[in-house]
């Protein structure tokens, strides 16, 4: 066996032991390379099970966050899918594995650009990716059947919620920036709100407007 396919063995037997079990989500890990997502100075780390910097101060989560939040977020292949927080572009190539469609937001124009360019070099073409501040949702494409943050904000975004639909799930780190947070599932019933929690985790903060272009 070739050092890649090894490497990618490890990988694959790494998120097992981490808790990823899901065989879906196990084997869409495994068509989804992370290479092409990180910066090319990273490559060589690219199936180390840890965050690594991307463009405008942001980071690529660690792969076990990323299955564990996919397995947690219970895809199906009839849903629509919110991702707030593109940066690479990792977990949304991921999901579009798993869903239908997948919207995935950032409010830094250039990582929505380069995902987009990764989307296109990897023949996904189920993925719609904007350049906004996705605080808000995505009002006009809303209701959603899953929804993902994969950045940190304090609590769970009203309007996301809004967005939710009635036997929908959301997947998200809450907390503040500078400290540990909780990833947490929210899960909307007919009569309202579940919430469980379940990992600590360390994400960069959800802020507010369109990114500062470096
Ligand atoms: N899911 C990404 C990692 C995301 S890092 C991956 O797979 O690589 C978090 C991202 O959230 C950053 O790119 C940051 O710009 C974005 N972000 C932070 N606040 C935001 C907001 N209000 N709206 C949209 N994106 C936001």
């Amino acid at each position: 066996m070739n050092d890649r396919a090894e490497r990618k063995m490890q990988f694959l037997f790494h998120l097992r032991s981490r808790g990823v079990t899901d065989r879906r989500v196990l084997e869409a890990m495994e068509r989804i390379d992370r290479g092409p997502f990180v910066r090319g100075i990273f490559s060589g780390r690219a199936y180390d099970d840890t965050p690594l910097p991307i463009a405008c101060g942001q980071t690529i989560s660690q792969p076990s966050v990323v299955g564990l939040m996919t397995q947690a977020l219970d895809v199906q292949p009839r849903h629509k899918v919110l991702e707030l927080g593109t940066g690479s572009g990792y977990q949304a190539a991921i999901l579009s594995q798993l869903a239908r469609r997948v919207y995935t937001v950032d409010r830094f124009r250039r990582l929505v650009k380069e995902a987009e360019a990764r989307f296109e070099d990897l023949g996904i073409t189920n993925i719609t990716a904007i350049t906004a501040d996705g605080s808000f949702g995505l009002p006009e494409q809303a209701p959603f059947d899953r929804i993902i943050v994969t950045a940190a904000a304090e609590d769970p975004p009203g309007p996301l919620l809004a967005q939710l639909k009635i036997g929908g799930i959301m997947v998200l780190p809450v907390g503040q920036s500078d400290a540990v947070q909780s990833l947490i599932r929210v899960s909307r019933g007919e009569a309202g709100y579940d919430y469980d929690e379940l990992l600590p985790v360390r994400f960069v903060p959800l802020l507010e407007g369109l990114g500062q272009e470096e």
